[in-house]
C-alpha cells in the first residue's frame, strides 16, 4: 500500500504517501510536443528508454521524422503531425511542451506564429494538461531574462525584455507561456514545471539551424568564413544535450533527506518530480534553469567551465571566442577564417545562469568540464559525424 501511488502512476501520487526512489514504476502516456525537434528528441529517447508510452506531437517546422524515426516500430511511441495552436484532444498522464522554434533565424521567420505557438499553443496544452489532471512541464527559456542587467542570473530575476523588438516574439511569448502556466497552477490547480534552458548544442541541431554553435561547425566543414555577430564581446553559457550512450545523469536517488523535503516543500520525491529530474538530468551537463511550481527551484549548470567568447578578452575567467574558434580550426579545418559581421537587434551582450540553489538545496555540482562536452563529444550534426579529439589547450 505504501508504494502503491508509483505503482499507478503519477496520478495517485497526490496522495501523499512517502515512496522510496528507485521504485520500479509503472510507465507513463506521455505527450511531447516539439518531440520531433533538437531537444525533444533527445527526451523522447529517455522516457522510452525508462519504459513510459511517448506521444510526439510537432508540425515538423524545425522538427525532422529523423530525429525520433527509431522508435517507429515501438508500439509505445507514436507520431502525430499536428500544430499545437490547433485544439487537441489526448488522455495522457504528462504533458512535456517543447514545441515552439528556439534559433532566432526560425523564430524570427514568421514571428505572428511564433507568439501564438507560445500563447495559444501553451493555453491549449494547459487546457488539456487540466481537462485530463496531467502535470506539465514548459521548456521555457533564459531568453526570459533578455538583456539582463543582472549577472549572473538568479531565478529571482524578472529581466530586462523589449516588448516590441525582433525578439519579443520568443522571449515575451516565452514569458507569457510562463504566466500561463503558473495561472493554470494558481487558478485550476495543473501541476506545472517550468525550466529555463541556457544555450544548448548537441547531435540532432540541424546543420543550418541557425545558432552559434552549428553556424561556426557548419562553416568550417563548407569552407566558410566563421560569422561571429557584433563585436563578439557578447558572452553565453553553453551547454551539452546528452545522447542515450552518455550517462551524467545526476544521482537523485543519492539526494539527502534534508535537501529531498527542501525540495518539493515537504514532499517526498515520488512521481512526476522524480521524472521531471530525470528530464533535466539529461541536460545536465548543462546549464538549466528550473521552477518548481511551489515557490522551489534550481538551477542546474557548469560551475565555472562556461564558455564565454570575447575576442577581446583574455582574462583567466572568461573563455575567448577565439579559443571557441581555434577548437572549430584545430577539428575541422585549421584554415577556417573568421568574419566579423553586424550584430542582430537585441542581442543580450551577456548571460550566464547562477547555480548557488542547486548547490544549496541539492548538493549538486556539476560534474562534466565543458571542455570535455566540446573536445571529446560526438558533434552529430545533418549526418556529418565529427570526433573532436581531446585538446586541454581549450
Ligand atoms: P527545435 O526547433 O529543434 O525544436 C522545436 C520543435 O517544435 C520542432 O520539432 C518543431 O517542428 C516543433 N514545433 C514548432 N512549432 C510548433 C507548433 N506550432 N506545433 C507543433 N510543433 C511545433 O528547438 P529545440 O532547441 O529542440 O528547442 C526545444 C524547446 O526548448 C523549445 O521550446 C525552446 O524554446 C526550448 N529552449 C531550447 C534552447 C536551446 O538552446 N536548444 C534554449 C532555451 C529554450
Ligand atoms: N484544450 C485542448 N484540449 C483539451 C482541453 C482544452 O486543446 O483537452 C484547449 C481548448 O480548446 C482551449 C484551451 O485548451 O482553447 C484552454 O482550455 P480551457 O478549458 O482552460 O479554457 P476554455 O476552453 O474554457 O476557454
Ligand atoms: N552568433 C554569432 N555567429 C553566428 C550565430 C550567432 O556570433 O553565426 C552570436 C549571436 O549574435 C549571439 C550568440 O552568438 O550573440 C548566440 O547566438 P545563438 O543564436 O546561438 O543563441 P541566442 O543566445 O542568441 O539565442
Amino acid at each position: 500500500k505504501y508504494y502503491e501511488p508509483l505503482q499507478v502512476g503519477f496520478q495517485s501520487a497526490n496522495s501523499g504517501g512517502k515512496i522510496p526512489l528507485g521504485l520500479k514504476r509503472k510507465g507513463l502516456r506521455i505527450v511531447v510536443t516539439g518531440g520531433a525537434g533538437f531537444v525533444g528528441s533527445h527526451l523522447v529517447d529517455r522516457l522510452i528508454a525508462r519504459g513510459d508510452s511517448v506521444i510526439v506531437v510537432d508540425n515538423f517546422f524545425t522538427g525532422r521524422k529523423e530525429n525520433v524515426m527509431h522508435h517507429f516500430k515501438n508500439p509505445r511511441f507514436e507520431l502525430i503531425r499536428h500544430d499545437v495552436v490547433e485544439p487537441l484532444l489526448l488522455e495522457v498522464d504528462q504533458i512535456y511542451h517543447l514545441a515552439c522554434p528556439a534559433s532566432p533565424v526560425h523564430y524570427k521567420h514568421n514571428p505572428v506564429k511564433t507568439i501564438k505557438t507560445n500563447v495559444v499553443g501553451t493555453l491549449n496544452m494547459l487546457g488539456l494538461a487540466k481537462r485530463v489532471g496531467a502535470r506539465f512541464l514548459l521548456t521555457s527559456t533564459s531568453e526570459v531574462y533578455g538583456d539582463p542587467l543582472q549577472h549572473p542570473q538568479v531565478e529571482t530575476y524578472w529581466g530586462n525584455v523589449n516588448p516590441i523588438g525582433v525578439r519579443s516574439c520568443y522571449d515575451e511569448g516565452k514569458r507569457t507561456a510562463e504566466t500561463l502556466a503558473m495561472d493554470y497552477h494558481r487558478g485550476a490547480g495543473v501541476e506545472v514545471r517550468i525550466a529555463r534552458i541556457f544555450n544548448t548544442y548537441g547531435p540532432r541541431m540541424c546543420i543550418d539551424d541557425g545558432r552559434v554553435v552549428s553556424n561556426f561547425v557548419a562553416q568550417a566543414l563548407r569552407k566558410e568564413p566563421m560569422t561571429v555577430y557584433g563585436d563578439g564581446k557578447q558572452t553565453r553559457s553553453f551547454q551539452f544535450v546528452s545522447d542515450l550512450e552518455n550517462n551524467f545523469c545526476f544521482e537523485w536517488g543519492a539526494l539527502p533527506t534534508s535537501n529531498a523535503e527542501n525540495m518539493g516543500a515537504g514532499q517526498p520525491l515520488i512521481g512526476f518530480e522524480l521524472s521531471a529530474c530525470e528530464f533535466l538530468a539529461r541536460l545536465s551537463e548543462c546549464s538549466l534553469y528550473a521552477l518548481w511550481c511551489r515557490a522551489f527551484s534550481i538551477k542546474i549548470t557548469y560551475s565555472d567551465d562556461y564558455l564565454y567568447w570575447s575576442h577581446a578578452s583574455v582574462s583567466s575567467k572568461l573563455r575567448s571566442l577565439h579559443v571557441f574558434v581555434q577548437v572549430v580550426q584545430e577539428t575541422i579545418d585549421p584554415n577556417a577564417r573568421i568574419e566579423f559581421r553586424p550584430n542582430t537587434e537585441d542581442d543580450p551582450h551577456k548571460r550566464k545562469p547562477d547555480i548557488t540553489k542547486a548547490k544549496d538545496l541539492l548538493g549538486w555540482e556539476p560534474k562534466i568540464p565543458l571542455r570535455k562536452a566540446i573536445v571529446l563529444r560526438l558533434l552529430k550534426l545533418a549526418g556529418y559525424f565529427l570526433f573532436l579529439p581531446d585538446n586541454e589547450r581549450l
